[in-house]
């Protein structure tokens, strides 16, 4: 049986220029991998192989290829179950959840809540269990996805669900954007002393060449704008820059994410 509370190793890989690729250990079997998001299949058949493990199950959060490309590469090596959202962009799917569904691997001693998450794309989903959160291209540390498809009432809806989480809950996302995210960060709240920490830290990892991820939900409450648009801080910085008062979150979260889409 699954317990959503025993604590699990994640491992990454990298692709592309800037995504990650996490390798969720089974409790039971820690050579039995569950890959989220994989992009591309070479990265994740090399950790296979340099590590003597087997690739068990795929969680998609969203259909973009740069999160689902390496599917059909990982097939040809062998068939797992590929789960995802509801969604005809993603072709390769076997079993489809949806948010409210709790997703159970229970031969490997994994179960994941599923979490909506519309706005980067309309069907995106998270994955939270065992005090983790996958949550693909929607939350990002120190930011939040590009809103590609949704509105700013459901992005900053989805972000809500999100923020809601455990506070101790580790925040895996698909990319590799701390440091570009906490400048933004720092922009919107230059006085942020848990950001201008953080930024000495994310600085020292990336310079040792070591992910910023995971981070934590708690860590992200405080220097994220994105999961504050409720907070007069952050409400006052938007309409300072657009020049006008915003009515409510959704309308902040507008103004800040297409003031993060211009910022250099
Ligand atoms: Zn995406």
């Amino acid at each position: 049986m699954a317990n959503l509370t025993v604590p699990i190793n994640v491992r990454h890989v990298r692709a592309f220029t800037d995504n990650y690729i996490w390798l969720i250990e089974s409790p039971s079997a820690p050579d039995r991998l569950v890959a989220v998001d994989p992009g591309d299949a070479a990265p994740v058949l090399e950790e296979l192989r340099r590590s003597a493990s087997s690739l068990a199950a795929i969680l998609l959060t969203h259909h973009h290829p740069d999160h689902i490309g390496g599917v059909a590469g990982l097939l040809e090596h062998g068939a797992v179950p590929v789960i995802g959202p509801d969604d005809a962009r993603i072709a390769l799917r076997t079993q489809t959840v949806g948010g409210g569904e709790r997703c159970k691997l229970a031969d490997l001693g994994l179960a994941f809540d599923i979490l909506a998450v519309p706005g980067h794309t309309l069907s995106h989903i998270a994955f939270w269990g065992h005090d983790a959160l996958f949550s693909g291209d929607t939350l990002f540390s120190a930011g939040c996805g590009r809103m590609f498809e949704g509105t700013p009432l459901q992005m900053n809806a989805s972000l809500d669900r999100l923020r809601a989480l455990p506070p101790q809950t580790r925040l895996f996302c698909g990319h590799e954007y701390t440091a570009a995210n906490l400048r933004f960060a720092l922009a919107v709240e230059p006085d942020n002393a848990a950001a201008l920490e953080h930024r000495g830290v994310v600085e020292r990892l990336r310079a040792g060449g070591m992910p910023s991820l995971p981070s934590r939900l708690a860590l992200e409450l405080r220097i994220n704008p994105f999961l504050r648009c409720d907070d007069p801080k952050i409400s006052a910085a938007a309409s300072a820059h657009v020049g006008t008062a915003l009515d409510g979150p959704a309308a902040v979260f507008g103004a800040l994410r297409a003031w993060k889409d211009s910022f250099q």
